[in-house]
């Protein structure tokens, strides 16, 4: 295969799972909004209610601004729904008000995964900071001076982006249970109903749930890419 080729296969195409994956969440959502939960519940009612349910009461739910900003900040224990999630009654804004409130669960219960990537976190920052730089600059002095400065700043690069692909990696399981609690907790309340409400709602976490694994895709496509960049120089090189 050419150097095109792979440059299609391991960026290009994971780019664009991406963009497919980050439309496919917007649209599940937006069908979503049209199927209102039975129970009337808007997203911040039912993430104060699970947590209630489960003896948490330190954790707060406010409004964040941007769509599908939705996230559990861990450190200051609040629960941050975007205003179409927070005053909306769909069955999208009660599926997304309940994962998060599913992290808020795997927090409050030391869910070893999410103390895991807590931990990774400022090492994936610098992995992440380090190879922006390193694989510009490895890429710039492979092709002005040679391997000699250009390969070690690639495995720099490399090294980094292995980082940030750990935590990616370890975000999964993460991102999954607390769908699959959002799930259970919604449809063993009655909160969303089976059949229609129930289906819609899954869409929206599935297509979510694909985001991350598109992330990781990318990732590792990027970490082959310049692998192979870095063994066709050297093999250049004898
Ligand atoms: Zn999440």
């Amino acid at each position: 295969m050419g150097d095109l080729m792979w440059f299609a296969v391991l960026i290009v195409v994971p780019m664009l799972l991406g963009l497919y994956a980050q439309w496919k969440v917007k649209s599940a959502f937006r069908a979503s909004m049209l199927v209102r939960a039975s129970s009337g519940l808007t997203g911040a009612e039912v993430a104060r209610e699970i947590c209630k349910a489960h003896g948490i009461k330190d954790v707060g739910v406010e409004v964040s601004h941007g769509m599908l900003s939705d996230h559990y900040d861990p450190s200051a224990k609040m629960l941050r729904l975007s205003e179409d999630v927070y005053n909306g009654t769909s069955v999208g804004s009660l599926g997304i008000a309940a994962h998060e409130a599913g992290h808020a669960l795997q927090h409050a219960t030391g869910y070893g995964p999410l103390r895991l990537r807590s931990g990774i976190v400022p090492l994936a920052m610098i992995g992440s900071h380090v190879s922006n730089f390193a694989i510009l600059g490895g890429c710039l002095a492979m092709a002005l001076i040679g391997p000699k400065l250009g390969a070690p700043l690639l495995l720099l690069g490399i090294a980094g982006l292995t980082l940030v692909a750990v935590f990616q990696l370890i975000t999964l399981p993460v991102e999954f249970d607390a769908s699959r609690r959002a799930k259970d907790l919604l449809t063993s309340t009655g909160l969303v109903a089976p059949g229609e409400e129930t289906r819609a709602m899954s869409r929206v976490l599935n297509a979510a749930a694909l985001t991350y694994v598109a992330a990781l895709v990318a990732t590792v496509g990027t970490i082959i890419y310049y692998l192979f960049m870095l063994l066709g120089n050297q093999r250049s090189e004898e």
